[in-house]
């Protein structure tokens, strides 16, 4: 009852942002709440694709399909969560009370929209990005993988934890290595 009044919400919300022009067409389906963000998932977007993309069942804390049996937004929630507290542990800072949200978009052509429109972004023309000003990673359904999640991921908790942000090269730098040390924990990095 609750999915489906929050699922009418954001047509409504969706719906105004097609009439104010904000967004061109991009609208949403599945909202899941998970402990430290909102997915916005894009309509149309299958969420155990969404799951399998970002590689959920193989993250490291999973236990979701124990707990929870299969429900795939379950999956979903746990490995958010996973991933997120990996990436805390990369970069050795905890930051509990931390909400943001994550914008899945169908593809790279609504995520670069995104990128052109706010002065604050750190990269541009990138399948995935997060922006400061809306605490929010915008990330392209075709492209997203867990390595991609855990990149911006890092960029939503340095942004969050240091009260004067470090030069964005620094930020790179360490957005970059907790990518490195997600996908080669995950198994994922190309073999050589
Ligand atoms: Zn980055």
């Amino acid at each position: 009852m609750k999915k489906l009044k929050n699922q009418k919400k954001y047509k409504l919300i969706c719906s105004w942002l097609l009439i104010s022009g904000f967004v061109s067409f991009a609208c949403f389906g599945d909202v899941i709440e998970t402990k430290y963000f909102k997915i916005n998932l894009c309509d149309n977007c299958s969420p155990s694709s969404f799951a399998e993309k970002i590689n959920a069942t193989a993250l490291f804390r999973f236990d979701a399909l124990s707990k929870n049996g299969s429900d795939i937004n379950s999956v979903i929630r746990e490995g958010i969560d996973s991933l997120f507290l990996e990436v805390c542990d990369a970069l050795d800072i905890k930051i509990q009370s931390y909400r943001g949200t994550i914008v899945v978009f169908p593809d790279i052509v609504e995520v670069s929209k995104i990128a052109s429109g706010d002065s604050q972004i750190i990269e541009a023309g990138l399948p995935s990005i997060y922006v400061p000003s809306h605490n929010t990673i915008y990330i392209s359904f075709n492209d997203a993988t867990a390595g991609m999640l855990a990149h911006e991921m890092a960029h939503a908790v340095i942004s969050t934890y240091f009260v004067v942000a470090p030069p964005p090269k620094v930020q790179e730098i360490l957005a970059g290595y907790v990518e490195y040390s997600v996908r080669k924990k995950m198994g994922v990095l190309p073999q050589k």
